[in-house]
This record gives structure tokens, C-alpha cells and sequence, in this order.
């Protein structure tokens, strides 16, 4: 019998690594594509998941017997303080709309993304799959936060009433190629990348908001894919697992023996060096102090995910980040900008 994964939001950076992983890694290999599988990966514009009657002509379509499930509204800081309930109740749509298309059409198993904008404002570091229900998220995107944590408990509802096979994903800061570039509603890395193309190409000076001392979690994103093609086929638990990983340059000692999760954090100014390098920008660099830094660290553990997964390789922070780089580079005409 053959496998048909749809992969809803298939035209985004997450998705785009995973159909890259699925073509690019040997077939029948643990990442590789599987000779009985079928891979869909859909855009908005094949259906509007906000609708439920375009969602389930998506299902009638293909008749999906596994989804991953990506498609959601995302945006920057700005625009998620902006619109909070158009983050809210969009999301909502479209993941009410997949959830239950995924039941009816008896998918044998549903992986939905979330985001560690779940956890509560405040809360115990370092953030595990236990705590994303003790206490509200932090305000400033509330909206999304909370239509992306309902997943998790109608996942736990799905199964309970009806024996659903549906689960979830929490990725930390996700960068790679395909990203969205825009400068004013980009995420750190991808909007990092742009400004110092631009100081370089106009030979103006390369300006970091913020003092570059907080510190974040980030994943490539082709390491993500191969994290959701694992879940995909050898996770079945409804209880979410973080995916969190890249390991930057060797830190001191003190560091690495810290709770697991810890020894994965990067700096904003790690960040911003390793763009400097990767751009080949040779102009003048500096933070601007008078823009907020936003919160300094929130770290997350990943010690469910390895101690689940076994041998596994994350891509170097530096060689991921001269992959997205390069991609920026020679796509410049066609990237989300
Ligand atoms: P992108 O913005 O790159 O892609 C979003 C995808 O969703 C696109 O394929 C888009 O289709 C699709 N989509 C948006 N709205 C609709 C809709 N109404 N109907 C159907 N499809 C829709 O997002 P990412 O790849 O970055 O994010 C993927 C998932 O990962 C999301 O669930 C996000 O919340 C989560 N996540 C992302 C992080 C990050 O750092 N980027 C961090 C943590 C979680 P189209 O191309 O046609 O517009």
C-alpha cells in the first residue's frame, strides 16, 4: 500500500527543506524518500486552509494517508503585536480546518508545527514539553501563541475520543534557505543576512539592533526536515518533542556541562559575526544600544529529542549559515525580500 504525505504550507522555508531532504538524501535511507511514497507539497494557492471546503477538496485530491502539517499565518514581532487576533483567529481556521480533514479522511497520522512562542511568559528555564500550558504566553504575541498551543490540546482530544494518531513540533528559531528576507518582518538571521548584504552592496555601515548579547536557539532548517521526517516515521506519541540543536564554535567548559539545550545557544553578536564572515562584509559594524533587546535568553531542552532519536548530526552553526547565505545570494531576484 502506498504512503501519501501531504505537507500543507510545502512552499515555505520548512517546507521547501523537506522536499529538498526528500529528493537530495539517498533513497530508502533513513532521510531518503521510500519507494512506496508519495510526497504532496501544497501552497495557498492550491487551497485556502482558512476554508473548511477548499481544505477538504484538498483531501479528497490526494487522499493523504500522513500530513504534515505547516501552513499558518507567521510573521515578525511587529506584525504579530499588530494583528494579534488576525494571528489568532486565522490560525485557528487553519489548524481546526487540518485537524479535522485529517480525521475524517482517517489519516493514519498528523505532525502539527508549533513554535516555542507556546511556552508561558514566565516559567522555569529551560523550557520542556511539560511546562507549555502553565501560565499565559507572553503578550506581544498572544495571538498566535495561543491558536498554535490549542493544537496541542485538540491533538490530546482527537486521540482521546477517537483514537486519532496526531502530534506535534515545537522548533526553535528555524533559518535556511527560502527564508523570508523582508527587512521589516523577518526573523534575526534572514533579516541579518539582508542588511548586511545591503551595507556591502551600498558600502554603508552595518548596523545590529540591540547590544548583541541575548542569547537564542536556532535550527537549520534541512536539519529541521530531517527532525519532522523522523517524527514522521518513527514517533507515535501525541505529546509534542522539541526540536532544537545546531551546535555553534566550542564554548567554554562551564557552558557545555550546563543543563542539556544550553550548549546550543547563540548570541546575536555570534550571529552577526558569522554573517560579517559569511557576506564577506568588510565595512564598519556596530550595535545600536538604544534599540530593546528583548528578552535575554529562553532557552529550551532538547534532551527528549536525542535521547529519542540516537545518532544524529546536526549541521554546523557556521556551515548552515554559509548555505543560507549563499541561497540569499544567488536568489536575490526571487526571494521573499
Ligand atoms: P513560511 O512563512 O515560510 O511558509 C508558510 C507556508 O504556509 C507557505 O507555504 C504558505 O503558502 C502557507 N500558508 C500560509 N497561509 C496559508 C493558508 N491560509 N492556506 C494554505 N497555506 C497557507 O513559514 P515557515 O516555513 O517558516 O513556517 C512553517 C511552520 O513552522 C509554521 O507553522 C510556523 O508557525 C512554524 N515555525 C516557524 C519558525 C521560524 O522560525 N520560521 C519557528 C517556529 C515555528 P504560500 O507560499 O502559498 O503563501
Amino acid at each position: 500500500m502506498s504512503t501519501i504525505i501531504l505537507v500543507t504550507g510545502g512552499t515555505g522555508l520548512v517546507g521547501k527543506a523537506i522536499e529538498y531532504v526528500i529528493e537530495n538524501e539517498p533513497a530508502g535511507s533513513r532521510f531518503g524518500k521510500r519507494p512506496n511514497e508519495k510526497w504532496i507539497f501544497a501552497s495557498s494557492s492550491e487551497a485556502d486552509l482558512r476554508d473548511p471546503v477548499q481544505t477538504r477538496k484538498l483531501y479528497e485530491k490526494y487522499q493523504p494517508t500522513h500530513v504534515i502539517h505547516l501552513a499558518a499565518l507567521v510573521g515578525g514581532l511587529f506584525k504579530n503585536m499588530k494583528y494579534k487576533l488576525t494571528f489568532l483567529r486565522e490560525n485557528i481556521l487553519i489548524n481546526d480546518n487540518v485537524l479535522h480533514a485529517s480525521y475524517e479522511h482517517k489519516a493514519q497520522k498528523l505532525i502539527s508545527c508549533l513554535s516555542t512562542c507556546v511556552f508561558p511568559d514566565k516559567v522555569e528555564y529551560p523550557l520542556t514539553e511539560l511546562n507549555i500550558h502553565n501560565g499565559p504566553p507572553h503578550e506581544s504575541n498572544f495571538g498566535y501563541a495561543h491558536a498554535k498551543r490549542m493544537v496541542d490540546v485538540q491533538n490530546h482530544a482527537y486521540k482521546e475520543e477517537f483514537g486519532c494518531n496526531f502530534t506535534s513540533a515545537i522548533p526553535t528559531n528555524v533559518f535556511g534557505p527560502h527564508d523570508n528576507y523582508d527587512l521589516e518582518d523577518s526573523h534575526v538571521i534572514p533579516g541579518l543576512i539582508h542588511k548586511c548584504y545591503l551595507a556591502k552592496k551600498n558600502n554603508t555601515p552595518f548596523v545590529v539592533s540591540g547590544t548583541g548579547k541575548p542569547l537564542r536557539q536556532f535550527i537549520y532548517s534541512r536539519d529541521l526536515a530531517k527532525l519532522f521526517i523522523w517524527q514522521l516515521r518513527e514517533y507515535d506519541d501525541v505529546e509534542p518533542v522539541i526540536l532544537s540543536g545546531n551546535k555553534i564554535c566550542p564554548r567554554p567548559l562551564s557552558c557545555i556541562f550546563n543543563v542539556v539545550g544550553e550548549d546550543e545557544e547563540v548570541s546575536i553578536k555570534e550571529v552577526a559575526d558569522a554573517i560579517v564572515k559569511a557576506v564577506g562584509f568588510q565595512g564598519s559594524y556596530t550595535f545600536d544600544t538604544s534599540r530593546a533587546d528583548g528578552q535575554y535568553r529562553k532557552p529550551a531542552s532538547n534532551k527528549k529529542l536525542l535521547s529519542l532519536i540516537g545518532d544524529f548530526k546536526f549541521t554546523p552553526f557556521e556551515e548552515a549559515l554559509n548555505e543560507s547565505v549563499k541561497w540569499f545570494l544567488e536568489n536575490y531576484n526571487n526571494a521573499r525580500i
